[in-house]
């Protein structure tokens, strides 16, 4: 399973609807200082759920709504990632996968929607599925900037407790520790 594509409406400096193609084995992105690298990044904790560890750069959600145009500031922001499902990584039998996103902007607040292949799911469901695949929130399914020397810097007993995320045993660990608090 890989990520084909991500698509940004309104997103944060993504003020328009625009598509980014990623290949099967290895992208990198390159451009100028500040002009979009790391919120492509933000674009896939966001749409993952994946930002309650990892840190999403904003201080509300929001702020992710594209803001470069003062006269109209668009309601919503949406970001779609589409993964080739091919070798059925995902235990779902479809070739390809959306999970999308939406927050929408309200006098009083905000809303949020998760879709997984366009239907109505809760973030819970969006965490079930990706599991399925091993992508967690505690994983390092993104690494992000200084994790790197936060691994090489911590305990052994920290670092076991990474190894057991990547390894898929604390997910058994969470479910059980979850059920005898039941
Ligand atoms: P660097 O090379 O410095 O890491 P980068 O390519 O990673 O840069 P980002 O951090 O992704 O750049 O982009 C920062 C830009 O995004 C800033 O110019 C900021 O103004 C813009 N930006 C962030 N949030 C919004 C928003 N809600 N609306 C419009 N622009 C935004
Ligand atoms: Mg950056």
């Amino acid at each position: 399973m890989y990520i084909k594509e991500i698509e940004f409406t309104n997103f944060k400096s993504f003020g328009k609807k625009i598509k980014i193609p990623f290949f099967d084995d290895f992208t990198t992105i390159s451009g100028p200082n500040g002009s979009g690298k790391s919120n492509i990044i933000d674009g896939i904790l966001f749409v993952l759920g994946l930002s309650s560890s990892r840190t999403l750069r904003a201080e509300k959600l929001t702020d992710l709504i594209y803001n470069g145009d003062k006269a109209k500031k668009p309601d919503f922001a949406q970001v779609t990632i589409k993964f080739d499902n091919a070798d059925r990584e995902m235990p779902v039998d479809e070739e390809e996968i959306t999970i999308s996103r939406k927050i929408r902007e309200t006098e009083n607040g905000y809303y949020s929607y998760f879709y997984f292949n366009g239907k109505a799911v809760s973030l819970t469901d969006i965490h079930n599925h990706l599991a399925k695949a091993r992508v967690t929130p505690e994983g390092y399914n993104v690494v992000m900037q200084g994790d790197v020397t936060r691994i090489i810097t911590m305990t052994a007993g920290e670092r076991r407790k990474i190894i057991d995320e990547i390894a898929g045993v604390a997910e058994f660990d969470n479910k059980r520790d979850r059920a005898l608090n039941e």
